[in-house]
């Protein structure tokens, strides 16, 4: 699989152009896509434009940006002015974007091509890409299973090569859990470290941009660009100066016992490579000590309650009125309730509802506060952790991608497959899921890095040293 690394270099050094890099890109959607349905919208016409104006530049011997004729994917809930962005709903189905998010424009300036739009779970709710209003994507592993979600079609995008970037969101694993369950790398940066602007809202406390990428080296570079302070999102930060650590000798890592082998649905393959990669990161002089994340139990609960309440109320603005689909109805309360019944699917309806519920007069203390202070809690288990150790190592998921329609009918089954990732957004930390072997079927399972805020080079560090010890 080729990397954005080599590709920028080859373009500095005038070994291809970012034309031909394009339209080799081009052919590999139009042979794989078909089958595995990654794109909503593959951006043709524009990303053409972009490189020629990448060849131009370089041509003139003007300087190329860091990403230059890289094409970069985006999930479908990103705005990029003058493109659809439809977060994979019916009622966001022609909507254009009037601007482009910060963390988009920071890949055009960067001289990057963006190709299309990916597909996802309806507004990032899900788990397996299977609540797109449009269609599934297919795992390129297995067809036969899901990529898992909610960013699926930018993971299943970047592991079918489709492309050798992608961006997706993660509120509570939509870039991890689908990078483990296609088998690429999927960063999940720090709460604040790349701005928000721009990515349509589900849990704004909890929302947070993120890369899928085929090699370690490619997730650091797209997150340096994408990363940036920006006034425009108001809990965007600064990034402040950290230590980056010579190497992985002498690092030491934690084992959540919560999360260990046998104390929950985990599956036995999972176990296993996890522990192989346990294993060589001992050989690469890592220092192992066990500790405790005893709240995490209630991590699941307290998600789903703080992410829908927000959720409700994020979606409130899609009325009928200002934005998308507007129904026809005779009074002004039919349209808002003829647009929602007719624009949302069953799963963003289903959080809508919950979250309304948690959010209402006498049941806000009992919900949506007690969530609130268990987030609280769960923070000050990792505060705890992080006193002794300097990064903490799980699996992605509790099992490799599943099949269709094996969870559809369950959603709590569906939320399970978030129960290791889930605790990083709950608590604002960075996470990086990496692949780590495939089970006797072939399909990818993923490991976890999870460190403090803005602690991203610590798990590049380990993910480094892991990719080139083999
Ligand atoms: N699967 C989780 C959910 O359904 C997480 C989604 C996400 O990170 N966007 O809410």
């Amino acid at each position: 699989m080729e990397k954005a690394t080599e590709i920028v270099s080859q373009i500095k050094g005038k070994k291809i152009t970012a034309v031909e890099v394009l339209n080799r890109y081009l052919r590999t959607i139009k042979e794989k896509d078909g089958e595995i349905r990654a794109f909503l919208e593959v951006f043709s016409e524009s990303a053409a434009a972009q490189a020629r104006a990448v060849d131009e530049k370089a041509a003139a011997g003007l300087p190329l940006g860091r990403l230059a004729g890289v094409p970069v994917a985006i999930k479908d809930n990103m705005l990029y002015k003058g493109h659809k962005a439809s977060c994979a709903s019916k009622i966001l189905e022609n909507y254009i974007s009037p601007y482009t998010a910060t963390a988009v424009q920071n890949l055009i300036d960067a001289d990057a091509v963006i190709i299309g739009r990916t597909n996802m779970d309806e507004f990032a709710m899900g788990s397996s890409t299977e609540n797109s209003a449009f269609r599934p994507t297919r795992n390129p592993a297995d067809t036969s299973r899901v990529p898992g979600g909610s960013s699926g079609g930018s993971a299943a995008a970047v592991a079918a090569g489709m492309c050798p970037l992608a961006l997706g969101s993660d509120t509570g694993g939509s870039v991890r859990q689908p990078a483990a369950f296609c088998g690429t790398y999927g960063l999940k940066p720090t709460y604040g470290s790349v701005s928000r602007y721009g990515l349509v809202a589900f849990a704004s406390s909890l929302d947070q941009i993120g890369v899928f990428a085929n090699s370690i080296e490619d997730t650091e570079l797209a997150f340096s660009v994408i990363s940036s302070h920006d006034p425009k999102d108001a809990t965007s930060v600064k990034y402040p100066e950290n230590k980056i650590p010579g190497g992985v000798k002498g690092l030491r890592i934690g084992l959540p016992k919560e999360y260990a082998a046998g104390s929950g649905a985990m599956d036995a393959e999972v176990a296993r490579l996890f522990g192989e990669t346990v294993q060589k990161l001992k050989e690469l002089g890592a220092v192992f000590a066990e500790i405790s994340l005893p709240h995490t139990r209630y991590a699941l609960p307290a998600y789903y309650i703080a992410a829908s309440s927000e959720a409700s109320s994020n979606l409130g603005r899609f009325d009928g009125i200002r934005y998308g689909l507007s129904a026809q109805g005779g009074t002004l309360a039919d349209v808002y309730k003829k647009t929602r019944g007719q624009g949302f699917g069953p799963e963003v309806k289903r959080r809508i509802m919950l979250g309304t519920y948690s959010l209402s007069a006498g049941y806000y203390d009992a919900y949506y506060l007690k969530a609130q202070k268990t987030r609280t809690l769960i923070k000050r288990d990792f505060d705890e952790a992080f006193g002794e150790v300097d990064v903490i190592f799980t699996p992605t998921t509790p099992s490799p991608a599943f099949r269709f329609g094996e969870k559809v009918s369950d959603p709590v089954a569906m939320y399970l497959s978030d129960i290791f990732t889930i605790p990083c957004n709950l608590a604002g930390l960075c996470g990086l899921s990496i692949p780590a072997g495939k089970s006797g079927k072939g399909l990818p399972i993923g490991a976890q890095f999870l460190a403090k805020p803005f602690n991203e080079a610590v798990m590049f560090k380990l993910g480094e040293e892991l990719a080139h010890a083999g």
